[in-house]
């Protein structure tokens, strides 16, 4: 196994600078997973002690934090994602797609532990039932959090998800700069601690992570999102997105709420959408957008990502996006 620390040349980060006065060190920074994904396609989940065939393997990348790295990557954002992989086949699929991307990857840890896994079986309906073996995103420690400081410094966004251990993000939390905004996506939703709540400047969730996040508060057992958003503001974070799939996202803070609509499409496969929502949205936050403009730029990519199968596959580029 080797280990290398942040900083070490672990992959070709793409840290040419772009002339916004940041020294060349990345503008996003994503704290997060990093997946091998293990697709495949099932006519009927197996019953316990049953087998079943199905289609052949596919292997994608995967992860919400490479997935978040990856959208704000191929959008032109300079990137950086601080993550731990396996020193096996799996860890370096995962480099290989960041470096394609344009992700910096000076702060992607290799070793300890098997890159993680999520072992996928789709049904004909195209319903996903998901098993998956955290590995290496285990081992993401404070203290690769720690060492990695000068990595997080020059950001002017960070975002981080709950796929890497909560003591991991609380360290984020503690870490990141005034001037720096925090982005969190608490998926899979998980009780915040109230130092990382209030740390966060912009919480991003879906539908269901809010009505998580809500368990016990009236606001969980209402339909509108606009509670959801009040309820979750009263936590401590300054802003709060609650994205509604086809139907857009809802940004709140404390002036009041805005709906955005998301462009009408065709959606082939909404796999990855969060996160390419939540990418976008860093990418325009780091540029010095407000919040709604942020979330119209986020809910056009978001939308571009459906129309094509994959996750990180189907995420767009500056231009793509324009010709959307
Ligand atoms: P998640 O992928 O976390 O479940 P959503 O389903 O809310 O999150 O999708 C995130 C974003 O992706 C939405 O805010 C929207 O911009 C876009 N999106 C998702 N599904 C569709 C769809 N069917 N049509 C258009 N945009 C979509």
């Amino acid at each position: 196994m080797t280990e290398s620390a942040p900083g070490a040349p672990a992959g070709t980060g793409r840290d040419d600078g772009d002339g916004d006065g940041h020294g060349g060190g990345a503008a996003i920074v994503v704290v997060g997973s990093a997946n091998a994904d293990l697709v495949v396609g099932v006519e009927r989940r197996p019953g316990p002690g049953e087998t079943v065939l199905g289609s052949d393997l596919a292997i994608h990348p995967g992860g919400k934090g490479a997935n978040q790295a990856v959208a704000a990557a191929r959008l032109g954002g300079r990137t950086a994602l601080l993550a731990r992989v396996g020193d096996d086949p799996h860890g370096r699929l995962l480099l290989d797609a960041l470096c394609a991307a344009g992700v910096g990857t000076s702060g992607v840890l290799v070793g300890g532990a098997p890159t993680g896994t999520a072992l996928i079986t789709v049904d004909p309906s195209g319903d996903n039932s998901i098993v998956v073996a955290p590995g290496a995103n285990a081992r993401l420690t404070p203290a690769d959090v720690r060492a990695a400081r000068g990595l997080l410094a020059p950001a002017r966004v960070v975002s981080v998800q709950l796929e890497i251990p909560l003591e991991t993000v609380e360290e984020v939390a503690r870490t990141v700069r005034p001037g720096t905004r925090l982005v969190l996506n608490p998926s899979p939703p998980a009780a915040l601690p109230a130092g990382v709540a209030a740390a966060c400047d912009v919480l991003v969730v879906n539908e269901h992570e809010a009505r998580v996040l809500l368990a016990g508060d009236p606001a969980a057992g209402r339909d509108r999102p606009e509670d959801w958003a009040r309820a979750l503001l009263a936590r401590g974070p300054r802003a709060v997105v609650v994205t509604l799939g086809a139907a857009g996202a809802l940004a709140a803070d404390g002036r009041g709420a805005v709906r955005v609509p998301s462009p009408r499409v065709a959606a082939v496969d909404t796999t990855g959408a969060g996160d390419a929502f939540t990418g976008a949205l860093c990418l325009r936050l780091a540029a010095g957008d407000g919040l709604e403009p942020a979330v119209r730029f986020a809910v056009r990519v978001g939308a571009a990502a459906v129309t094509r199968t994959g996750a990180q596959e189907s995420y767009p580029t500056a231009r793509e996006l324009a010709d959307h």
